[in-house]
């Protein structure tokens, strides 16, 4: 591979002292678990307050207020969430990590329903909270997907593939790959490098082994990608 220069103004910052233990990151987790399962909660209550102010309907604000809370509140919810899987990956790929995005299907599908089945509503009032409880759920949905979701298995492969360079990583601001060397080929154009443990990395979304330095190629050649 032909030699190539670091930029000079390449900045390393070092991590690795912020590191957690295990039972840190788990009891972590659990905590960002149960603030999302709150907020989810407060969520459905806002769901069920716009469905009671929806039924009784005078003015239109009070209801879309709820509506805009309940979206707010999914949204802030899944980003706890989400965090809690990076930091403490889950068994499942699908079930545990795409919970948010059943949580804000859950938390606007039924008002929808009820709103879309209610006679003797005011159509103006309807075609309004229709509108606005669609781009709540859309935006609630997309918001609350992980786009990068890893399980178990992926930490704990990252961690043996890692054994042999200390436990250590290094990864860049914009991307979601991890490297095992510092001066790797796509490293060297970025400005601000990070250098931690592997399960900071993946505390930081960085949960795609690179191709050329942390065997990424093969892994997704043994994985059939
Ligand atoms: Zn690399």
């Amino acid at each position: 591979m032909a030699e190539r220069k670091a930029r000079e103004d390449r900045v390393i910052t070092d991590i690795r002292d912020q590191a957690k233990t295990e039972s840190q990151r788990k009891s972590a987790a659990r905590s960002k678990r149960i603030v999302a399962i709150i907020l989810w909660i407060l969520a459905i209550g806002c769901e069920v307050a716009a469905v009671i102010l929806f039924k009784k309907l005078v003015v239109l604000w009070p209801c879309l207020l709820a509506l805009i809370v309940d979206a707010i509140l999914c949204i802030v919810a899944a980003q706890f969430w989400k965090k809690a899987n990076h930091i403490d990956p889950p068994a499942g790929k699908f079930w545990q990590n795409q919970f948010g995005a059943f949580m804000a299907v859950l938390a606007f599908a039924p008002f929808i329903l009820i709103l879309l089945t209610s006679k003797d509503v005011d159509p103006k009032f309807k075609k309004i909270l229709t509108v606005v409880a669609a781009l709540c759920l859309v935006a609630s949905v997309g918001l609350s997907i992980d786009y990068n979701p890893v399980t178990i298995d992926d930490l704990d492969e990252a961690e043996l593939n890692a054994l042999g360079y200390g436990g250590e990583c290094y990864w860049a601001r914009y991307s979601k790959s991890y490297h095992f060397d510092p001066d790797c080929p796509t490293l060297l154009r970025s400005k601000e490098v990070f250098h931690g443990t592997i399960e900071q990395a993946f505390e930081e979304g960085r949960t795609d082994p690179c191709d050329f330095c942390a065997g990424g190629k093969e892994q997704k050649e043994n994985s059939g990608e």
